[in-house]
């Protein structure tokens, strides 16, 4: 199954067309997309018997939100590719995933134009989890079953923030300025994928192609991240867990490539789709 917002609204796709939640299940679940998840395993039951519905109108026509638009808490792991911990220079656990946040007030939708602080915005392909089901000291090998789906994301950081001085390093505020953690197009069901473990992910910026890995290369899987996060907090339905991002950031690229006003970036990840954002010069701080 894929889920959508059309607008703010909580539909599916089924067969190239989008299907209202709400008005196909005759009230029964909400229009706002965000409070599905607290009941989705009704949910994913009740969609499986609805084969058939044909309603709304192509997805190609409809503009899409994210699909996860108000989530309670919004992880990050950072440094979960070899290649990317090699190209800055760092050293990676392999025992403990290093963890920060995107506040949620920064998520946004996979076609919106993002506004850019000053600063050196950069950009990170990532796979993001939706969180299905409440998870507390999850482990791996039960992970998945606390996954509601998966969708692309970009974890956008002003690297000047993040990296410190002359002020302290500021990971979590320099990922979530407004507009930083856009999200989409959809959220697509496990069953959905060959393997989920295993999906092409990457980005092009106007047009070249900065990254390209596959997620099977990460250091901690969907499923340790999310056992080692439970074990910590509980996961909650509707959370959000960014990956972590492969190789081919901009600010250690020699020269640098950092985002500029008028750039169009392209997110990708396999049989999730591609995410489209136009950034624009934003309000100085
Ligand atoms: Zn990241």
């Amino acid at each position: 199954m894929r889920v959508v917002s059309v607008e703010g609204r909580l539909a599916m796709v089924v067969d190239g067309q989008v299907v209202d939640v709400e008005r196909a299940s005759g009230g029964r679940f909400d229009a706002a997309p965000q409070a599905v998840y607290a009941r989705w395993e009704e949910f994913v039951a009740w969609a499986a018997e609805e084969r058939g519905m044909r309603s709304g109108p192509a997805l190609h026509e409809v503009t899409l939100a994210a699909p996860v638009p108000e989530p309670r808490q919004v992880f990050a792991i950072g440094l979960n590719y070899r290649d990317h911990v090699a190209e800055g220079g760092l050293e990676a656990s392999d025992t403990t995933p290093m963890v920060f946040t995107k506040f949620p007030s920064s998520v946004a939708g996979p076609y919106d134009d993002v506004p850019l602080p000053p600063g050196s915005v950069d950009f990170e392909a990532e796979l993001v989890v939706v969180i299905g089901k409440q998870a507390e000291r999850v482990p791996a090998d039960r992970a998945w079953e606390h996954v509601a789906g998966l969708t692309a994301g970009q974890d956008l950081s002003e690297r000047e923030l993040q990296t410190g001085p002359p002020h302290p390093p500021q990971f979590s505020l320099a990922k979530s300025f407004p507009k930083f953690a856009p999200i989409g197009p959809a959220v697509v069901t496990p069953d959905e994928f060959d393997d989920p473990s295993d999906l092409e992910i990457g980005c092009h910026l106007n047009g070249e192609q900065m990254q390209k890995a596959r997620t099977s290369d990460m250091i901690f899987s969907v499923a340790d991240i999310v056992a080692y996060l439970s074990s910590v907090v509980p996961l909650l339905p509707g959370d959000l867990i960014f990956t972590g991002t492969p190789s081919g950031v901009g600010f250690v690229r020699d020269p640098k490539r950092l985002i500029t006003p008028g750039d169009v970036l392209l997110t990708h990840v396999e049989g999730i789709g591609t995410m489209r954002h136009h950034f624009h010069a934003g309000p100085v701080r």
